[in-house]
């Protein structure tokens, strides 16, 4: 079941980079490649709101085998919600996928499990694959509640979908201590929490489905670490912060099969 699913990298740029670099980036990223790597490997970037009009050009201008998709979506569907940005507008801009529950949302905008689920619900509704992603804090950690946190973060993610939109879905594991803080957790961490999570999903949807959700690691990846998450059974991918801006070391944990598991 596992070689069905095809591995995922998306970059996460957070708020980084203006239009114009944006632009370098993603066709600097896509020289980086061969044709046959970029087939082997999903590769998605995740730029600013304000940058995905120009990947769009990049990418379609220039055929590029590469997906993109937006930080956030709006639980709304249209209307006087200022600042916010509508599924239809991404899906507009050929969108692929979308975040949804970040930790960064969940921690500098109070977005809940309520919230995260009406937005996972909404990227559906235009179409958009959400990547949802879930994580424990430091105390949480030290306390070994992570997989039941974990856990419970995805049930609660996932409520009132159909088993074909679970089916569709990306989670990605991204314990918050280890978010851009240089420390990963250990391939072993990674493995236990994924697992855990597909076969809660299994439980609660059986086990086909949880055979084809693509379940990510994130946090502090880089080429270094890449190879030796990736070699463990549960980890379909990564969500990759601060390394996705530097177009030669993406490549890199794109081309992760090359290197040596450490
Ligand atoms: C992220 O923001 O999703 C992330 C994993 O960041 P970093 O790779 O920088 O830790």
């Amino acid at each position: 079941m596992a070689d069905a699913r095809r591995p995922l990298m998306a970059g996460n740029w957070k708020m980084n980079l203006n239009h114009f670099e944006a632009n370098l980036l993603v066709q600097k990223l896509a020289a980086s490649l061969t044709e046959q790597q970029l087939a082997d490997v999903e590769v998605a970037v995740l730029p600013p709101f304000t940058d995905l009009r120009t990947v769009q050009t990049a990418v379609d201008g220039d055929k590029l085998n590469i997906e993109y998709g937006a930080q956030d979506i709006s639980t709304h569907k249209s209307g006087a919600y200022t600042g916010e940005i509508a599924g239809f507008m991404l899906e507009k801009l050929g969108c692929t996928y979308v975040l949804a529950g970040h930790s960064e949302r969940r921690e500098y905008h109070n977005e809940d499990d309520a919230t995260v689920n009406a937005k996972v619900k909404a990227a559906y509704a235009s179409n958009l694959t959400p990547i949802l992603c879930v994580g424990e804090g430091l105390t949480i950690r030290e306390e070994n509640g992570h997989v039941g946190h974990c856990t419970a973060q995805v049930v609660a993610g996932l409520e009132g979908l159909t088993p074909e939109q679970v089916k569709r879905i990306v989670i990605a594991y991204e314990p918050v201590w280890a978010i851009g803080t240089g420390k990963t957790a250990t391939p072993e961490d990674a493995q236990e929490v994924c697992g855990e999570i597909r076969a809660r999903i299994s439980e609660v949807y059986g086990a086909e489905v949880a055979g084809a959700v693509r379940v990510l690691y994130g946090g502090s990846v880089k080429a270094a670490n890449i190879a030796s998450i990736m070699v463990k059974p549960d980890v379909d991918g990564a969500l990759i912060g601060g390394a996705s801006l530097d177009a030669e070391e993406f490549a890199s944990i794109v081309r992760y099969r090359e290197h040596v598991a450490r």
